[in-house]
């Protein structure tokens, strides 16, 4: 009997592009059929547009077509966390819907996994076609950032298109965090992993679903739910602060310094307080999400599950 294949698809507000992402992850289908049993999981996260409607129209003519509606949009993140609890695949598939990444990459994926005896390949960004320079870099310094405050380490310039057995699925399932980043959390469940180096291309048609507040927020989940780095920054500059203090002190004694000087010191000190409460209000904000032990999200619809 043929391997099952489940490929993971978020949805939010895609209708520019979704029968085009179908009909590429059919082809897909094609190339992997004397191989494996493909099934798609599309998550439609709370779409305003008519995304949910296309998607039932494929879902109702082809049963591999399978459709989970959230009863509003509970983020990227979560979306491929629900595609994780509904697959049953030997394999597991990640993709976004916008054809950034080229679905057909998804066979040398399995190829790689499969010859190579791995248990993860994830793509690994060479070229970002048509982003914006503040996305690119900004994308590249994160990644820096994030790897030089984590003890794993987490593929730089790499997304969630990636492919992973059923064990490296169930490990992540197994990962009851609220604030979810798939990108760290599957490098944090360990097992052999490989990169496959591709070309994103440009985003089908539509715009970015990722304003930036929503980039904001993945970063800072990223940052804060892999690393306490950030804790231990403001005992650094608490440190820092006194011996400043102290310095300034004395040289406001030493020369006469006017009150300027002091006060900006004041403020500089005052500043610094306000980002290091901050600092500790994204932990506490996170423990106070987590003991809510709310469900992840709420499904509406299910067709073919
Ligand atoms: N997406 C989602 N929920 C959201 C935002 C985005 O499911 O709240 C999906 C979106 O439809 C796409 C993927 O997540 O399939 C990545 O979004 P996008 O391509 O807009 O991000 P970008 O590539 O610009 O970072
Ligand atoms: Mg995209």
């Amino acid at each position: 009997m043929k391997k099952l294949l489940d490929v993971i698809v978020p949805v939010y507000n895609e209708c520019a592009c979704i029968s085009e992402t179908i009909q590429r992850l059919f082809n897909l289908r094609n190339l992997l059929i004397d191989e494996l049993e493909v099934n798609f999981i599309f998550v439609n996260d709370g779409s305003k547009d008519k995304s949910l409607d296309i998607l039932k129209s494929f879902a109702m003519k082809y049963p591999f077509v399978k459709v989970i509606g959230f009863s509003r949009n509970f983020g990227h993140q979560i979306a491929v966390s629900a595609g994780l609890d509904y697959s049953k695949g030997d394999y597991v598939a990640i993709i976004d819907a916008d054809l950034q990444d080229p679905p057909e990459l998804i066979k040398d994926m399995y190829m790689l996994l499969k010859d190579g005896g791995h248990d993860i390949v994830y793509g690994k960004r060479l070229k970002r076609k048509s982003e914006t320079f503040f996305k690119k870099f900004s994308a590249y310094a994160f990644y820096r950032l994030l790897n030089s405050m984590c003890q794993i380490n987490i593929p730089t310039d790499t997304g969630d298109f990636r492919l992973i057995t059923r064990e490296v699925a169930e490990a992540v399932k197994s990962m009851p965090e609220k604030h979810r980043f798939i990108r760290g959390m599957v490098p944090w469940v360990g097992f052999d992993s490989v990169p496959l180096y591709y070309n994103r291309d440009e985003r089908f048609a539509g715009e970015t679903k990722y304003p930036l507040s929503k980039m904001l927020k993945l970063a800072f989940d990223g940052i804060f739910s892999f690393s306490v780095k950030p804790l231990k920054f403001i005992t650094d500059a608490g440190i820092a602060l006194f011996i400043m203090a102290a310095a300034a002190f004395a040289a406001g004694i030493f020369f006469r310094c006017s009150v300027s000087v002091i006060s900006s010191v004041v403020l500089f000190v005052g500043a610094l307080q306000m980002i290091a409460l901050g600092i500790i209000g994204e932990y506490v904000g996170r423990i106070f999400e987590e003991s809510k032990n709310r469900p992840l999200y709420i499904v509406k619809d299910k067709i073919n599950l």
